[in-house]
């Protein structure tokens, strides 16, 4: 079968990939502990499950808008501008399966062949894979070990040409766990009116915080009109089966969005977001504990990558996911993230998984429990010092 050529540029990303190696190893009766996939390691709080179940009873088993229902709309409008401290219209607000296809509809919305998009590098694989899909240029943004991974925002201006069309930021970042400081957050909001771009803004992670607290591009004055917040309940919720997420987007991408999802999936499962109403409007005494819980696996897993011979690993701000630099071990990071996995029994994955420059760099999740954090974090010792 001769597939479209399109699909040569669609890249992947690794951690699913990752994860069925680890399974086949299992299937083979090795025992593998799980740092690749960023999923909390949490169940989804019991008033979130029970409110899905009587939705299911109430009748929430049919197609509703392809935005989303009104009153699931309304509440996260409700709750992103409770968040934000500013008004965020409910018609803004487009509801889907999941964070990701925020970025899927709002890349393909936006680029055409020849634009060129900025992105976080290191990254989350499928900014680069989609720009890249659509026929767009990749422009890597370095997030640099030696600021806290953090981009210099010179290079940020050096990198905008007469082709650039969006800039994407991402904070706290995946892989690298840092956050971009509100400073930056105003010099690079500067930048996008400046040039008139738009922004995508993703906040997946915008509860997971272990110093300071999240701010916003769109808090800079100008810049709600021109980013597409991404977020959605998968992290904070531990609800990343459920697929539920949302985009909060400037109001000419609300009608071509929500025509990409008529045409792509129609709309979001009913009653899961009658269950997001409950998750973004009940208890959060749940996401407290948890982030709490990561914060103390933070330390567990730092002070074990720092005290390996060959590892050095910084302090991640934010996320759940340790990036420590691999590289006085001697191996690439694809060399490390295979002898991981198939000497030691410890599946994480490689931070090229996330673009050029996460050569020399590897990416645990912490979102497992410490008593797997301490014994993976042993077995990676061991394989090194048997090297
Ligand atoms: N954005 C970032 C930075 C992520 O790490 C992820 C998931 O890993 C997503 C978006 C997608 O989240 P979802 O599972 O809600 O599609």
């Amino acid at each position: 079968m001769r597939l479209a050529s399109r699909m040569s540029r669609l890249g992947t990303e690794t951690a699913f990939e990752t994860l069925a190696k680890a399974r086949a190893l299992e299937a083979e009766g090795r025992d593998i502990i799980h740092l690749e996939i960023g999923e909390p390691d949490f169940d989804t709080p019991e008033n979130i499950r029970e409110a899905a179940k009587k939705a299911l009873d109430d009748g929430f088993t049919h197609y509703g808008p392809s935005p989303g229902l009104p009153e699931a709309r309304a509440r996260i409008a409700e709750f992103v501008g409770g968040r934000l401290g500013y008004d965020v219209p409910p018609e803004r607000v487009v509801v889907t399966p999941g964070g990701k296809p925020i970025m899927f509809y709002t890349i393909l919305a936006l680029i055409e062949a020849g634009d060129e998009v900025i992105y976080p590098n290191p990254g989350f694989p499928i900014y680069e894979s989609m720009i890249n899909f659509v026929g767009g240029t990749p422009v890597p943004l370095q997030l640099n070990e030696e600021t806290g991974f953090t981009a210099n925002i010179d290079e940020l201006r050096a990198s905008v040409s007469d082709r650039t069309k969006l800039i994407i930021v991402n904070s706290p970042n995946n892989p690298c766990g840092s956050v971009i400081p509100h400073s930056d957050l105003e010099q690079i909001a500067e930048v996008a009116i400046e040039n008139d771009l738009t922004v995508m803004s993703d906040e997946i992670y915008h509860d997971f915080y272990f110093e300071g607290e999240h701010t916003s591009i769109t808090q800079v004055s100008g810049m709600p009109e021109r980013t597409v917040i991404l977020d959605g309940l998968s992290k904070s919720y531990a609800m990343t089966g459920w697929r539920l997420g949302y985009g909060v987007l400037p109001e000419p991408l609300v009608e071509p969005v929500s025509r990409l999802i008529t045409n792509s999936v129609s709309c979001s499962a009913a009653f899961t977001q009658i269950a997001g109403i409950e998750a973004l409007h009940g208890s959060q005494q749940p996401v407290i504990d948890m982030v709490a819980e990561f914060k103390a696996r933070r330390e567990v897993i730092v002070d074990g990558l720092n005290a390996i011979d060959g590892i050095s690993c910084q302090r991640p701000k934010g996320a759940f996911y340790a990036f420590p630099n691999i590289r006085h071990t001697g191996m690439t990071s694809d060399d490390f993230a295979n002898a991981c996995l198939y000497e030691a029994g410890v599946a994480l994955l490689a931070g090229t998984a996330f673009g050029e420059f996460g050569e020399g760099y590897a990416r645990l999740s912490f979102a497992n429990s410490t008593e797997n954090l301490r014994r993976g974090l042993d077995r990676i010792a061991e394989m090194l010092a048997n090297r």
